[in-house]
């Protein structure tokens, strides 16, 4: 049972249950306030900003929004890079009971449009370098203000800085913004507000604090609503998990971006509700991720594998000071094991591998930092936390070993879709919400993922899971990344193509990769196609894009 499983790993004073109190978010950011007012909450590009700055910022923004007739439970979207304001929104609409869409800058207008439509977003806070998408698509949109920021906005940037998203210096950028009383400047906005408490009665369990955009592979993507409490708990568990940390001490590294969910409750939630300091860094860049490690004195990192990946094979790496860090959690796809060891040797801290949707929080199972963890394993399930591996032929539960659709339960499991009742209904058996990650349970209670239930390949009436060879390829030294998908095949139906970049100065011909695969795969398994890339397409949270590539394998063929 998981009170055994969790034993092996925790002091019995962590128990693997928590009582939550039910409180909303943003009560957590007053409650930090009282506690550290004069404490960095955040700090970005050179400057610091104190708890009680944050808290009195936030209010102003909650108080300007209720003057321009923003109301409980409206949708406020926010379609912004990691930065100060980012946040201030983000708190400020939570005060008034709106509910934050967190929109991705890098949305094309279709995307965007879908997102407003649907949500029927009343307000966007955006940058200025992504209003022109914006304006674009805001008639056919609910949208009746649109709040324009620029990094360069609250504080000094500094010149010749890489914008996010773009390639171009700070210096060289001019975005044209006509304001006028419906798109509005943020800061003299901000400025104009009052620091007066919002009182708005609101129920946590009940109120959603965001609707948060997912999918979009196999049709347009769907608002996950989660509520106040959902966040509060999956932030609460993870500082549970993270038991040996120091309230109001510890820094963060906020470069996952908190438009996405994960860099959202990890992050950011995280590190307000426990007193942190949030070292916000708009953009992945390695140099820049180093420099900040050694020189904020780094001791949280989360992130994805893809950033530990890049970091570990800098060349640069061993001349920085990284021993700071404490832990690090890596989560949003596997973590091979390789990285794993490597990372853990360059800095001396902790790197686990947790796991999660955005319909959990997002996290539902993680490795203890301090306990028994396993390499390839997502871990155990966390506190309050029910996880078990289902048939997919009968719907009962899995033998150990076994691998079936991964199920979870909890406290932090979303509401339900937006506007979506059936494919709500599609994904909850009774109360288990049914996650679409293949996967299986060991003897100890350990899970380990295979797949996703749509990636995995059928080929000749055999089932292949891309993350087995994946694992495969990452540990060959030439390799730096890897990716492998199906493509159609006359004979055997699918057959299996893999994707690798090659790590610098290094040279590795079809034929020799051909040869290990065969040493370390199953015959049925050995990829039929090689392709050699110096990039492949990423997310911005890192995760490799493999739709993309199952895209332009389908657009060659039609092209044949
Ligand atoms: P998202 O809702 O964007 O956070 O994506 C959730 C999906 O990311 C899951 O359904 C998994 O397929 C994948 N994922 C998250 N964590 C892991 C992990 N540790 N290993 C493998 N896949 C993961």
């Amino acid at each position: 049972t998981i009170d055994k499983v969790w034993l092996q790993s925790y002091p019995k004073e962590v128990p693997h249950t928590i009582s939550y109190d039910e409180s909303c978010l943003h009560d957590y950011l007053r409650r930090s306030t009282e506690k550290y007012p004069n404490h960095e909450a955040l700090h970005f590009l050179g400057k610091d900003i104190t708890y009680k700055e944050l808290y009195e910022e936030s209010k102003k923004f909650a108080n300007q929004l209720l003057s321009i007739g923003v109301k409980k439970g409206d949708r406020v979207a926010i379609m912004l890079a990691n930065c100060p304001q980012g946040v201030i929104s983000y708190y400020g609409a939570l005060m008034i009971g709106a509910v934050v869409v967190q929109t991705n800058p890098l949305y094309v207008e279709r995307e965007l449009e879908h997102q407003l439509i649907d949500s029927g977003a009343k307000v966007i806070i955006c940058l200025d370098l992504v209003f022109p998408r914006v304006q674009k698509v805001r008639s056919k949109t609910n949208l009746e203000y649109v709040i324009v920021t620029s990094i360069k906005d609250y504080l000094p940037f500094p010149k010749n800085v890489l914008y996010p998203f773009v390639q171009k210096k700070t210096t060289g950028i001019k975005v044209e913004v006509v304001y006028n009383s419906h798109t509005i400047a943020f800061k003299p906005f901000l400025k104009a507000g009052t620091t007066k408490e919002v009182e708005i009665e609101m129920d946590p369990v009940e109120d959603l604090a965001l609707l948060q955009y997912t999918g979009g592979t196999t049709g347009p993507a769907k608002g996950v609503m989660l509520t106040h409490q959902n966040l509060v708990v999956n932030t609460m568990q993870c500082i549970h998990w993270t038991y040996k940390t120091t309230p109001g001490k510890e820094k963060m590294l906020a470069v996952l971006p908190f438009f996405h969910v994960y860099g959202m409750t990890v992050c950011m939630n995280l590190s307000i509700m426990n007193g942190f300091t949030t070292v916000i860094l708009p953009k992945f860049d390695i140099k820049d991720v180093l420099k900040t490690i050694e020189k904020q004195n780094i001791t949280l990192f989360p992130g994805a594998p893809t950033m530990y990946v890049a970091l570990i094979n800098d060349p640069t790496i061993k001349d920085y000071d990284l021993s700071s860090i404490k832990a690090c959690l890596s989560g949003a796809a596997p973590l091979p094991l390789e990285v794993q060891q490597k990372f853990e040797t360059l800095t001396g801290g902790k790197l686990v591998e947790g796991y999660g949707l955005t319909e959990t929080s997002p996290v539902a199972v993680a490795n203890p930092i301090w306990g028994k963890r396993k390499s390839g394993s997502i871990g155990i399930p966390w506190p309050d936390t029910d996880v078990k591996v289902m048939s997919a032929e009968t719907g009962e539960s899995c033998e150990v070993g076994e691998v079936g659709e991964i199920a979870v339960r909890g406290p932090q499991v979303m509401k339900g879709y937006w506007n979506c009742p059936e494919e709500t209904a599609q994904v909850f058996k009774e109360d288990w919400f049914l996650t679409g990650d293949m996967g299986y349970m060991d003897e100890e209670g350990y899970f380990y993922i295979v797949d996703r239930k749509k990636d995995m390949i059928i080929a000749g009436g055999f089932n292949i899971y891309p993350r087995e060879i994946e694992e495969v390829l990452y540990e060959h030294e030439a390799i730096q990344e890897a990716v492998v998908i199906g493509v159609p095949d006359e004979y055997r139906g699918e057959t299996v193509k893999t994707f690798v970049v090659l790590k610098e100065g290094r040279t590795l011909t079809e034929k020799e990769l051909d040869q290990y695969c065969r040493k370390h795969l199953a015959a049925y398994k050995v990829p039929k196609y090689y392709e050699f890339r110096d990039e492949l397409p990423k997310t911005l949270i890192g995760k490799i894009l493999r739709r993309v590539l199952i895209e332009e394998e389908k657009e060659k063929l039609a092209e044949e």
